[in-house]
């Protein structure tokens, strides 16, 4: 194979490779791309089931502290509507048993004097006088700003009994206004564990209530050293809060400071309470299932593009084999075509018999030669020589034989003559001899070593000697001369008095 098909082959396969390389790599963009969106409408779609959750949760949440804040206002109610028993009389203790049995995941509801001693309280009538709350927040709070309405405690671990709790608390106040004590209802943290109650949230997925603040109110799963933690640091309460009531947060890439999960946090703010819902969804989990659907969709991709790139291969083994043999095709042809071209340029310019220039050929040269002496102002002479007697050699020794003469004058024509010398057969047993930049004498010479030599060319026939003569005329060209006819003619006139002379001899014009 030559270079010119080689490289031929070699850039089909190049291009080849290169459509597959680009498609490739389309389709893998593609791929990703898709993959990419995909993933984003999973965030979505776990950030608006984490919304509704967040919403449902709020709702009961909301529905619970009204319900709390109307038992207290309740309570509050009877003890200021009876001044003189104030905090120890009958109908509040009957208002505390009422509420405690009506109102669900209540643990117990506490009455506190202006000095925090415990007055009443819902586990024993007439309360337990030698515990103080003077120093919990709530009780100092309340103290402070009596006006401030429902105060909802953080978790804190009771003096009556072991147990953590929240509080909603409201102040006392007597008829000129001033503080007077607390009326306290202790809610089981268990009020707000709705995980349970819940439509299939992803596994690992976290519901936490929190007050605006950032005190951490209830986790579910209930982690319990984590009730009452300060979150307020965190970035959902720092910047997500401040900008949206609701919305989306992450928790930092190190996870949740709660269970070190990583997670997308949709949050809700209460409007009537300040408090936060906040539904966590693990990212390992979202991610999961899209990892699950687009690995299997990656060995699918991937497949479907060996299977690709090997029918691309055959394809263009194909097309490269028959490339090449079409190569091969045309490279044969062209060979046999200059071959043909040359045989045709050989036969058209060659005598057959002799292998010298045929007449046209010959005299074809002579214009060109004519022409350029001319020009140059050299002088070119022209001989016609004719063998003599030749019917008689055909008469003799037949045709094939006087074939064999003319072959053997031609050859020993040429013999005597220069690489820059002109010779042709004319036609029948007469030839013609063009002598570029020769005079006079040189084409005289000439012609009278052509006669002898050929004078003395050995030829014999059925063992008999044939002799061989010619005649030679020979004309110098003539600055008049208009074509090679003229010239011709004064050689051909030459030749014919030689001839008269006798023959085997030359005669100039
Ligand atoms: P001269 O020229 O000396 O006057 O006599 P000649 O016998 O050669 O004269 P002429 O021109 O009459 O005869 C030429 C003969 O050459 C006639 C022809 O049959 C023969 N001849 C022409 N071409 C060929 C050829 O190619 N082969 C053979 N064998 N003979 C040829
Ligand atoms: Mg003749
Ligand atoms: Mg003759």
């Amino acid at each position: 194979m030559d270079g010119k098909a080689a490289s031929l082959k070699g850039r089909t396969r190049f291009q080849g490779w290169l459509v597959l390389a680009v498609l490739t790599a389309a389709i893998l963009a593609t791929f990703f791309l898709l993959a990419w969106r995909d993933l984003t409408t999973r965030y979505a779609m776990a950030a608006r089931q984490g919304h509704d959750t967040a919403w449902f949760i709020s709702r009961n949440v909301a529905e619970k502290f009204r319900q709390y804040d109307r038992q207290l206002l309740a309570i509050v109610a009877e003890i200021q509507a009876d001044a003189a028993t104030s905090l120890t009389g009958e109908p509040v203790w009957h208002q505390i048993l009422l509420t405690i049995q009506t109102t669900p995941f209540v643990r117990s509801i506490g009455l506190y004097d202006a000095s925090g001693s415990v007055l009443q309280h819902s586990d024993r009538k007439g309360g337990f006088p030698a515990i103080s709350v003077v120093d919990r927040d709530y009780f100092r709070q309340l103290k402070d700003d009596p006006g401030q309405g429902l105060l909802i405690t953080k978790p804190f671990k009771s003096r009556v009994y072991d147990e953590t709790i929240i509080g909603v608390a409201r102040a006392v106040v007597d008829p000129d206004g001033r503080f007077a004590g607390v009326a306290l209802i202790a809610v089981a943290p268990e009020a707000f564990d709705l995980l349970g109650g819940l439509p299939n949230l992803p596994g690992g997925s976290a519901i936490s209530i929190h007050r605006s603040d950032g005190i951490n109110l209830f986790r579910a799963p209930l982690i319990p050293d984590q009730l009452g933690k300060d979150l307020s640091g965190t970035e959902l309460f720092t910047k997500r809060l401040p900008e949206s009531p609701v919305g989306v947060a992450y928790t930092p890439n190190r996870g949740s400071v709660v269970d070190g999960q990583d997670r997308l946090l949709a949050y809700r703010a209460l409007e009537e309470w300040p408090l936060v819902v906040v539904v966590g969804i693990r990212r390992a989990e979202i991610a999961a299932t899209w990892r699950h659907d687009w690995t299997r969709n990656a060995v699918f991709v991937g497949l479907a593009l060996i299977g690709f790139s090997w029918l691309a291969t055959i394809a263009q083994r194909q097309t490269t084999g028959r490339l090449e043999a079409e190569l091969t095709l045309s490279r044969r042809e062209l060979q046999h075509r200059a071959i043909v071209e040359e045989e045709l340029r050989r036969w058209a310019t060659t005598d057959s018999l002799t292998g010298m220039s045929n007449r046209r050929h010959f005299l074809e040269n002579c214009e060109r030669e004519m022409q350029r002496a001319l020009r140059y102002g050299r002088s070119m002479p022209v001989l016609i020589f004719d063998v003599d007697l030749f019917k008689t050699i055909n008469d003799r020794f037949g045709h094939a034989v006087g074939d064999e003469a003319l072959k053997i004058i031609a050859n020993v024509a040429a013999a005597c003559l220069r690489e820059t010398d002109l010779l042709g057969r004319l036609g029948g047993e007469e030839f013609g001899v063009l002598l570029p930049e020769t005079d006079t004498t040189g084409a005289a010479d000439l012609a009278e070593r052509l006669r002898a030599a050929i004078a003395v060319a050995p030829m014999t026939a059925n063992g008999e000697t044939v002799a061989l003569s010619i005649s030679v005329g020979v004309a110098m060209l003539h600055p008049d001369d208009t074509s090679v006819d003229a010239l011709f003619a004064r050689a051909d006139e030459a030749l014919y008095r030689a001839k008269h002379a006798g023959r085997n001899r030359v005669v100039l014009a």
